[in-house]
């Protein structure tokens, strides 16, 4: 027996659900029936199943041979349980337990819920969804919701006769009965109950292609086909590459792909039956820009990469739920990078490390493997360090000991586990024996230990080089404390990049102690730590080495490693490490700079820089910035040319937009609001990348009479990513008045739940703005906490990161402490150090950065 009151008791164990279900979409409720096949271990008068939210009005058990005996049902709220008790024992065996129940279609984009999307006539159309990771099964039928609980569902829907039903298995019987509609669907594989999925409604499928012999499929609401094609062709490469990659034909017998018009995260791997928010499934490919369409091609390969890593395959509890995230995540690379070499998605792959980085240098990070008890926990667990950090270390891992060895290692665990569970040591055994080495060794301290190490290169007159690590934070640690992060140790797989007169040679190297010595060869010109950038770790050279590093030329670096250079020397300018200037002084070389994710690095820290400074200092800030990102402009221009890569496209919107808000451009601006009104008027053509910046500006410098265009335009849009689009335009505005009403509308239907809490979110981090949304935040927690999806709220919390003042700091805190809110995990409590270190840095440095960026741009 299990004394975890989250953990169900063991001498219980499921086989089959037989379940139907009846939703009625105009009362928003259903009605439902399962028969659960048991394998009852030992005798026992009851049986514990998880149920919340549900009424569960009849309890059968029946067996062959025994008389049926009925049990009485006890919900218990708290614990999401429900026990029913026999009067005598049930002896050992195999059981049938038989429930009806009935509950509600709720509005909280979890469990059974429902949806609503206006149809081309104006009039209020509904989806009943489902949504059950990660412990939302048992908010639609009573199950054993555990994800090693393992077993075959057998689905029926009996829905109107004018709507459509979709689940995880083709259908095998559809007819009408009583003026309903009865579908019947195929029994699934066995797998756990998160991965069920069933959605009624007046959706559309677009035809089948196929990809070896499973037909492929994408569904929308009505009017919403012609923008399936992109999505369709991504789905169907990344199926036929992951098949092959793994090495095992997809485990369902059809995959559907459905965009539902509310949904909290950006999709869901349910097996067969894949579900996602609309802007991460559909797009106009004549319209959307590059970004837009790596996020659809990015969720896409992720879902897919999760039907064999996730579905087939499952973590025995939510501790091991970065196996199943950073695996799809890394794939997801894989799969997008096959399709489009072009996009350089390793590359860009920088971007989301680096967020990874970010929380990781956290003293209050937590190892990417960590206990969870509670279903908050679980919920929590779904961040960064699962995600970017987990899979950021399987790359590092599979560059250490090669792509083609990794992928051998992958096929023999997925074999091994298939329809099972199982732990992250299963998968370091499998890549260990496939590459003939200590892999768990190698990786334990970056999976059950938080943080990740500084490496600090030196070098002396010698021609030694010293590579000494220790873990990077942000906030200062007492090296002398016993078993203190100064203490801890990893091992490193290192690429180190040595230059001299007669070429370059790169070493692997493991560095496992505190300092590792290299002698360098004596015409040695400059040095990379990190080289190819797949590394989770931060580098700094000393001063010698950095300016050997410049007078070779950053350009001849890869941009992965500039960014790497850059973004490692921001954080260290953060934690106080390299003063201000000096980071200021590096972004110089960046001037000619082509590749849009080393901007990103560069607009980031302008855009904290932006948070830190009051609005006198601003102009300052704004002269540096025209002054970095001016020569890119130049080369760039305002119009896209024949032949041009989508990177260099995406770059010149990202310039622009820079040069138009935080440059202060006027000329820019200018122009943009006369590019954009003569595109809208169709006088003009111009590139889809530029779009976005033309709206980000014009928000910017906008007026009343620009808030509400934009306001109709949300309205009025015609893909889900233009609706987005001049949705976050309301809260990129600068005039209170008009952000006031933004805020005000995040508590309204005009803006759906799935976005609202994003947009406060970006409210609070607009510096024109933030004390009155974190006044409103404040006013409004209560109804913010019944109305948007537990997910969206955590992720709102997040904006407080930019309330970057010692009075906001205070009063966050006490919020908080006061309020005794608990985000799940240790989430709240890495908001508030996010927000101390800004803070910290502001005062620390703010005299500093407007001294530096005086001299910057004299
Ligand atoms: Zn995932």
């Amino acid at each position: 027996m299990s004394h975890d009151p989250y953990r169900l008791p063991d001498h219980v164990i499921p086989s089959h659900y037989d379940l139907r279900l009846e939703p009625d979409l105009s009362t928003r409720t259903f009605t439902g029936h399962v028969v659960i096949t048991l394998a009852i271990a030992a005798p026992t008068s009851e049986i514990v199943l998880n149920a919340v939210d549900l009424e569960v009005s009849d309890a059968l058990l029946s067996g062959e041979r025994a008389t049926p005996r009925a049990g009485a049902v006890l919900l218990e709220e708290d614990l999401q349980r429900c026990r029913i008790t026999f009067s005598s024992s049930i002896p050992a065996g195999e059981w049938k337990l038989h429930l009806t129940f009935r509950g509600t279609l709720n509005d909280k984009l979890r469990g059974f819920y429902h949806s609503t999307y206006k149809d081309a006539e104006g009039n209020s159309q509904h989806v009943a969804a489902t949504q059950f990771e990660a412990t939302d099964a048992r908010r639609a039928f009573p199950c054993w919701d555990e994800p090693h609980f393992k077993a075959v569902f057998a689905i029926t829907l009996a829905i109107d006769p004018t709507l459509t039903a979709i689940s995880n298995c083709r259908i095998v019987n559809d007819r009408q009965d009583g003026g309903k509609r009865i579908v019947r669907f195929a029994e699934s594989m066995k797998m756990s109950t998160y991965l069920v999925a069933f959605i009624v409604g007046r959706l559309e499928p677009t035809a089948p292609i196929m990809a070896g012999s499973t037909p492929v499929r994408l569904w929308s609401v009505p009017g919403k086909q012609p923008l399936t094609a992109f999505g369709h062709e991504i789905a169907v490469f990344s199926l036929n590459f992951l098949a092959d990659y793994y090495g095992i034909p997809y485990p369902g017998d059809k995959l559907d792909l459905i965009a539902i018009p509310d949904f909290a995260s950006g999709a869901m791997e349910n097996l067969g039956a894949i579900t996602f928010r609309e802007t991460a499934l559909l797009l106009d490919q004549d319209t959307a820009t590059h970004a837009e369409k790596g996020r659809v091609a990015d969720v896409v390969a992720h879902e897919n990469a999760h039907m064999w890593f996730g579905d087939l395959v499952t973590m025995a509890w939510w501790n091991g739920l970065w196996l199943n995230e950073a695996f799809a995540t890394f794939m997801e690379m894989l799969a997008v990078d096959a399709w489009k070499p072009e996009w350089k998605r390793w590359t860009a792959f920088g971007v989301s490390r680096a967020a990874a980085f970010s929380v990781d240098g956290l003293l209050s990070t937590r190892p990417i493997e960590y206990p969870v008890r509670a279903p908050k926990e679980a919920e929590a667990m779904f961040d960064v360090l699962t995600y970017e950090k987990g899979a950021s270390v399987l790359r590092m891992l599979e560059q250490h000991i090669g792509p083609t060895v990794f992928r051998d290692g992958v096929r023999r665990y997925l074999k091994t586990h298939a329809y099972g569970n199982a732990e992250t040591t299963d998968l370091w055994v499998a890549l260990g024996q496939a590459a003939n080495q200590d892999v768990p060794a190698l990786m334990n301290e970056w999976i059950f230990s938080p943080g990740h190490p500084l490496l600090s290169l030196t070098v002396d007159h010698a021609g030694t080089l010293t590579i000494a690590q220790r873990r990077f934070t942000y906030t200062p640690t007492d090296p002398g404390t016993p078993d203190g992060p100064a203490t801890q140790l990893w091992q490193i797989p290192l690429q180190l990049r040595v230059t001299t007169g007669q070429g370059t040679t790169t070493r692997s190297l493991l560095v496992s102690g505190r300092d590792h010595r290299v002698v360098l060869p004596p015409d040695w010109t400059s040095v990379l730590a990190n080289a190819d950038g797949h590394g989770f770790y931060r580098v700094r050279y000393d001063s010698t080495l950095l300016a050997k590093l410049q007078q070779v030329g950053l350009q001849e670096l890869a941009p992965v490693e500039r960014f790497n250079l850059l973004n490692d020397t921001w954080a260290s300018t953060i934690a106080g490490m390299v003063p201000p200037a000096e980071y200021l002084t590096l972004t110089e070389h960046f001037r000619i700079e082509q590749d849009p994710h080393v901007w990103a690095v560069l607009l980031g820290s302008f855009s904290t820089i932006n948070h830190l400074l009051s609005e006198d200092d601003r102009p300052l800030l704004a002269a540096l910035v025209r002054d970095r990102v001016g020569p890119a402009f130049q080369s760039l221009g305002w119009t896209a040319r024949a032949g041009e890569s989508d990177l260099v496209k995406e770059l010149r919107g990202d310039i622009i937009r820079a040069l138009g808000t935080l440059g202060r451009d006027q000329v820019v601006q200018a122009e943009a609001a006369t590019a954009y009104d003569a595109w809208r008027e169709q006088r003009r053509q111009i590139d889809p990348n530029i779009v976005p910046a033309l709206v980000s500006i014009l928000a910017f410098t906008g007026d009343a009479a620009r808030y509400d265009a934009f306001l109709a335009r949300f309205h009025k849009a015609s893909t889900p990513q233009e609706e987005r689009r001049y949705l976050f335009s309301l809260a990129a505005f600068r005039v209170p008045e008009l952000l006031e009403r933004t805020l005000a509308k995040t508590l309204t239907e005009e803006i759906r739940t799935q976005d609202a809490p994003f947009l406060v979110s970006t409210l609070l981090h607009n510096v024109y703005i933030r004390e009155k949304a974190w006044a409103f935040v404040k006013a409004n927690w209560d109804r913010m906490d019944r109305l948007f999806p537990k997910s969206g709220l955590r992720r709102m919390c997040g904006g407080v990161v930019g309330l970057s003042t010692p009075e906001l700091e205070r009063d966050v805190k006490a919020f908080f402490r006061e309020r005794k809110i608990d985000l799940g995990g240790k989430t709240l409590e890495q908001y508030l150090e996010q927000l101390h270190i800004a803070v910290t840095f502001r005062e620390r440095d703010r005299g500093h950065i407007r001294e530096a960026l005086a001299q910057a741009v004299r």
